[in-house]
């Protein structure tokens, strides 16, 4: 039995008292305590009671001068952390140079204010429909023509389809609309039970698992034997849209359970579609539970609760769900690997590949990262040989990869055509149409005009709270500012020099839909944006009726490009090839250059072949003709060719501060004071940096906030992180400053 614990406070976000205090533990607790509790102790200069966090037990202190205080009371009697987490958390804590308790604090669920924590549940609400069948077809039938209706058929057929649904599973998919679910429990078409939790888990389906084809057997016969063999490894599973990458992990999982392992597999936060879920379901049953940003926190920490006491043994789920304590965690497989959701925004800002690596080495476990476009850094890792790259280079069936037509659009403006669809693309939706197949269109902006020039003057008009030019949207006839949400009316002269010559330019999918609907609107047209989509249903219901066939075209910005799956789609037409290219940040090319393949794999799912036609002002731009020419191995090549001339990741590692405020001589000031201080620490220590700055960031000012940024890099990552940090603090400690934020981050993902 020990007398002492090292407690962490949970407030404890600065660093003076982010640190393990000694409490002693009273004898009547001391038979309880144990690593990974939450406990209640004294604390600071009047003793309020504050939650803390056992980190350690000892038998001994060194010498004291001041009386120690105890241990009040024990929260939850099971520990709450694991010993793997308290790992995970002293990773956190030096990889990304946090707090120890901003770093507890993203391990465990959220909403945990000093109550213990849910319990697991034993009894569980279950939908099914109602066994009265004549009822149920009744009403089926004298609804069946309503549109409304579709969102309830959608949910009885689903329910019918699994026979049970627990009520929280229901909830967090996608397609679900609560009033509609709502609708039918109280008319009775669908019962809801409580029942008790089925201690056992179903079988594996075998049946539902496709017969590997040879590429896809290979994958998964390679992660098998590192299985065997307990040897930690990252797989980079590279291969189009298509061609069975879930598969494979599908197959991989299922081995693992079979060996007694659990698996976790994480989408981006948009992708938990129905699809998904029930590719898991029939195939892993009662196994398998999700975790969405949609459940309330008690239903989190539920999920944690059952997770950490092995009664599920797969988590789906985002970013977040990167730290579930499942036992016996051998795989976990991240999808889409390269998209950048999985770089959290909020300190501490992990990356959610890091914390899968760190646990998986823990664990003797694998991570998969399956994607059709890796990013640099996960492709370097395959080339050095740090990651194995597994590769499916083949769509499964006759899908064959479209064909790829660029446009000139310097050429078409100089024939003429000022119209935002290029001839080429106006005759490819043509016949495209004709032969009954659907069309969509890409473009990066919503809103009608991306921005309004006079042509006396050049004044553009800005928004009088950021540095960008606001966008004129068709439906509100007003302008808007996309970072703030600011509106005003579009003015009728220009407010610099009075000219009437005032001119939107700029296209946005508002104008996209403006012209087809002049010409093309007997086919039936979608919109896609932000502004169509309010709530979660928005999406589905878009999505759903382009899926049905009730339109035949559907424009979107990048919302679309992703994961969704249209058979019948055999024109994708990118109208803004250019847009991401112009952005200033190193991943410009990068981005562009997946946005793009994700476009083009919507393109020919189906029986029929694709087609993609590209505009673009620049033809001749490497990322352009690597497009075109289906070059990807090229693309990667060409790109760590120019990071390395220019010293930018994978080649580097990137710390950078941002200072805002909304004094802009005050944030000036601030920055230039603080870039001495890295001036002065870089020339005095034995490693070399690259310091960039400061200047002001490329949107200079957000929401009435100037930003101004400091960039620094180093080939090393812990010594940029060390050294970026130390200033900061020496700043921090000697200076004098107000209404002033500082914000740090380490790998960042962009730099605007
Ligand atoms: P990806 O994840 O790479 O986009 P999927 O695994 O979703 O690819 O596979 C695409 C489609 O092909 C899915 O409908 C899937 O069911 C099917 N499929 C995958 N592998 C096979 C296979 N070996 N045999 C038959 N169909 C398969
Ligand atoms: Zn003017
Ligand atoms: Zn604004």
């Amino acid at each position: 039995m020990s007398c002492y614990a090292q407690i962490i406070i949970q407030f404890a976000t600065t660093s003076q008292i982010d640190k393990p205090f000694t409490y002693e533990i009273p004898p009547e607790l001391s038979s309880d305590i144990q690593i990974g509790q939450r406990v209640k102790v004294p604390f600071g200069m009047y003793n309020h009671l504050q939650v803390g966090y056992v980190l350690g037990l000892t038998n001994q202190v060194a010498e004291n001068t001041y009386r120690m205080k105890k241990v009040a009371s024990i929260i939850d009697f099971e520990p709450i952390l694991t010993k793997e987490q308290i790992e995970v958390v002293e990773f956190i804590v030096t990889y990304y140079g946090v707090s120890y308790a901003s770093a507890i604090d993203v391990v465990l669920p959220p909403g945990l204010k000093g109550e213990p924590i849910a319990k697991v549940p034993e009894y569980e609400t279950v939908i099914s429909v109602t066994p009265d069948s004549i009822k149920l077809k009744a009403y089926c039938l004298s609804q069946g023509h309503k549109k409304t209706f579709n969102k309830q058929k959608w949910i009885i057929d689903y329910v019918q389809t699994c026979g049970k649904v627990t009520l929280c599973e229901l909830k967090v998919l996608e397609d679900v609309s609560i009033s509609s679910l709502k609708t039918l429990l109280k008319n009775g078409y669908l019962v809801q039970q409580e029942e008790p939790i089925q201690q056992m888990f179903t079988p594996i389906c075998y049946d539902a698992f496709k017969v590997l084809n040879k590429s896809q057997d290979q994958a998964v016969s390679h992660i098998r034997e590192l299985g065997f063999e307990e040897i930690y490894r990252t797989v980079l599973l590279q291969g189009i849209t298509g061609s069975g990458k879930t598969e494979v992990f599908l197959h991989t999982i299922k081995e693992v359970i079979e060996n007694g392992g659990s698996a976790l597999v994480l989408v981006p936060e948009i992708a938990l579609t129905e699809q998904t879920v029930s590719r898991f379901r029939e195939r892993f049953g009662n196994r398998v539970a999700l975790s969405h940003s949609r459940m309330t926190a008690k239903e989190r920490q539920r999920l944690y609760m059952s997770a950490k006491q092995g009664k599920v043994s797969i988590i789906i789920g985002p970013r977040s769900a990167v730290f579930m304590p499942l036992p016996n965690l051998k795989l976990i497989v991240i999808d889409e690997a390269h998209e950048a959701s999985y770089k959290s925004d909020t300190t501490p800002k992990y990356h959610a590949i890091d914390i899968a690596q760190k646990r998986m080495e823990m664990a003797g476990g694998q991570v998969v990262l399956a994607t059709a476009t890796p990013s640099l850094e996960s492709y370097y890792e395959a080339l050095q040989g740090n990651y194995d790259l597994l590769r499916l280079d083949e769509r499964i069936g006759n899908a064959t990869l479209p064909d790829v037509e660029l446009v000139d659009m310097r050429q078409e403006l100089k024939n003429g055509n000022t119209n935002v669809l290029s001839r080429k693309l106006y005759e490819a939706i043509e016949s495209a149409l004709a032969a009954d197949g659907q069309v969509m269109l890409l473009i990066n902006r919503r809103g009608h005009s991306t921005f309004i020039n006079c042509r006396n003057c050049g004044y553009v008009v800005k928004c009088e709270h950021c540095d960008v030019s606001m966008t004129y949207h068709l439906s509100t006839q007003s302008l808007e500012c996309h970072y703030c949400g600011k509106t005003k009316k579009v003015p009728e002269v220009c407010p610099e020099c009075g000219s009437k010559y005032i001119r939107f330019f700029g296209s946005g999918t508002e104008k996209v839909e403006a012209f087809l609907q002049e010409h093309f609107s007997e086919y039936g047209i979608l919109r896609m944006d932000m502004d169509t989509t309010t709530g979660k249903e928005g999406h589905q219901k878009i999505l759903n009726a382009f899926k049905n066939k009730e339109a035949s075209i559907l424009i979107g910005t990048q919302m679309i490009a992703k994961g969704h799956d249209f058979p019948a789609v055999t024109l994708v037409g990118i109208l803004s090839a250019d847009m991401s290219l112009y952005i200033q940040d190193f991943r410009s090319n990068e981005r562009t250059f997946q946005l793009l393949t994700q476009a083009m794999g919507r393109a020919g799912r189906g029986e029929n072949k694709g087609k993609v036609v590209i505009q673009t002002y620049n033809p001749e731009h490497m990322v352009m003709e690597v497009i075109k020419n289906n070059q990807q191995a090229y693309f990667y090549e060409q790109e760590l060719m120019n990071r390395k001339v220019m010293g930018y990741p994978p080649f580097s590692h990137i710390f950078t501060v941002l200072v805002t405020g909304n004094q802009e001589d005050e944030v000036i000031r601030t920055a230039h004071k603080l870039m001495t201080y890295y001036t002065h620490y870089s020339s005095r220590g034995q490693t070399e940096f690259r310091i960039i700055g400061p200047s002001s960031a490329v949107i200079s000012k957000i929401g009435d906030e100037y930003r101004w940024r400091i960039i620094i890099l180093s080939k090393e990552r812990d010594k940029v992180l060390v050294f970026g940090k130390y200033c900061l603090g020496k700043f921090i400690n000697n200076e004098q400053i107000y209404g002033i934020k500082i914000q740090w981050d380490i790998d960042p993902l962009t730099i605007v």
